[in-house]
């Protein structure tokens, strides 16, 4: 039986009105890797959100604005991008449920990695461009299917052991990035320039947070599957 996947939803507002969002391609790497997706939006009172996740077996922490760096103790700098306070209350809740469940397999992507690391303790670049000195393009302006950057993976790693250990071209749609990993988390990924791609929760079966979009390069790229296949696989087993 598929396993439910929960699946963290931006807010955008249009016409003034607050609607729930989530890129559809992640509901089909969902249900392509076998696993059945709960949307999962914010809720007031958060209780709602604590009931929505004891129903699912793993989660997916989709990308999206900004987190607002008073969660990691920074005053916003001019290049801060779009903040938005329902999103950040909502993976401020599910990081909080999800800590007292190690054996639940999360898989962070773009905003979902860097989310995961400040609601459990670790910092950001607010903008690459203009903190990190020799940093390469992130932002690209090429179809998302298409990969633009190189990303070497640590041995041994969780993410080596899912994706293999080869260099992998992925795409680059942030201009943040992990700064100090929060504790108990592992470097499992750097761009040339340095920049962190992916980190990873140390002693967990599969706890992983990319900064590229697996999502929009899985049709083209079966190697990128694996990351959802994984997440699926460890959600089956604790059922
Ligand atoms: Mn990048």
């Amino acid at each position: 039986m598929r396993p439910l996947i929960g699946i963290l939803c931006s807010t955008t507002t249009t016409t003034g009105s607050e609607q729930v969002s989530c890129p559809n391609a992640y509901v089909e790497a969902v249900v392509d890797a076998g696993g059945a997706p709960l949307l999962v939006p914010y809720a007031h009172p958060t209780e709602a959100i604590d009931r929505a996740l004891e129903a699912v077996a793993g989660v997916l922490i989709t990308g999206g604005p900004d987190v607002d760096p008073v969660h990691y103790g920074e005053e916003p700098r001019q290049a801060l991008g779009e903040v938005n306070p329902h999103r950040d209350d909502l993976d401020r809740v599910a990081m909080r449920i999800l800590n007292a469940r190690h054996d639940m397999p999360v898989l962070g992507i773009c905003r979902g990695i860097q989310s995961m690391n400040v609601f459990c303790g670790g910092t950001l670049i607010q903008d690459i461009p203009s903190q990190v000195d020799g940093s390469i393009k992130h932002s690209q302006s090429a179809p998302g299917w298409h990969g633009t950057h190189s990303i070497d993976i640590e041995p041994g790693t969780v993410l080596a052991e899912t994706l293999g250990q080869d260099p992998l071209t992925v795409n680059s749609f942030h201009h943040q990035a992990v700064a100090t990993p929060a504790d108990g988390f592992a470097v499992s990924a750097r761009s040339r320039d340095g920049v962190i791609e992916a980190i990873e929760r140390s002693g967990c079966s599969f706890w992983v947070g990319v900064q590229f979009h697996p999502e929009l390069m899985v049709k083209k790229q079966e190697r990128l599957a694996k990351l959802f296949e994984r997440l699926v696989e460890e959600a089956k087993r604790r059922r």
